[in-house]
C-alpha cells in the first residue's frame, strides 16, 4: 500500500522544498539532501509507485520508457555524459531503501570507485 505520507510525495505536492533540477508533467528531479557524490540527483515518477519493483510492474510500457528516456535527458542537462555517471535505484530493505517511493539516484562528479559508493 503506497504511503502518500513519504517525502518525496510531499515533494511532489510541494509540502516540503527541494532543489528541483527538472519538473514536467510526469516527472520530478531534484538535489539528494544528503549528496553521496559531487553530484547527486534523484528522479521520480510522480506516479504513486512504492519502488523499482511496483514501477516495472505496475507502470505502463510508455511511462517507463518515458521515465527513463527522461533520466537520460536530465544526466544530459547536467552535462554528465561525457565524463559519465552511476545511476542506481535500491528497492526494499536490503538495498537499503529508505524512502517508499520509487527513485533513481544519479551519481557523478568524480570517479566512483567501486560497485557500491562508500561515501
Ligand atoms: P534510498 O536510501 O535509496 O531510499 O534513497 C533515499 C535518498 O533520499 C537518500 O539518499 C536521502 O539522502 C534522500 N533524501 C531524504 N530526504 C530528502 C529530502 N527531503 N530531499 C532530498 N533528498 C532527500
Amino acid at each position: 500500500m503506497y504511503d502518500k505520507t513519504n517525502i518525496f510525495a510531499k515533494i511532489i505536492r510541494g509540502e516540503i522544498p527541494a532543489k528541483k533540477v527538472y519538473e514536467d508533467d510526469n516527472v520530478l528531479a531534484f538535489h539528494d539532501i544528503s549528496p553521496a557524490c559531487p553530484v547527486h540527483i534523484l528522479v521520480i515518477p510522480k506516479g504513486e509507485y512504492e519502488s523499482f519493483d511496483d514501477f516495472a510492474a505496475q507502470a505502463s510500457a510508455d511511462d517507463i520508457a518515458y521515465f527513463f528516456k527522461t533520466v537520460q535527458q536530465i544526466a544530459n542537462q547536467q552535462n554528465l555524459q561525457h565524463e559519465g555517471y552511476r545511476i542506481l535505484s535500491n528497492h526494499g530493505s536490503n538495498a537499503g531503501q529508505t524512502v517508499p517511493h520509487f527513485h533513481l539516484h544519479i551519481l557523478a562528479g568524480k570517479k566512483i570507485a567501486g560497485l557500491v559508493p562508500t561515501e
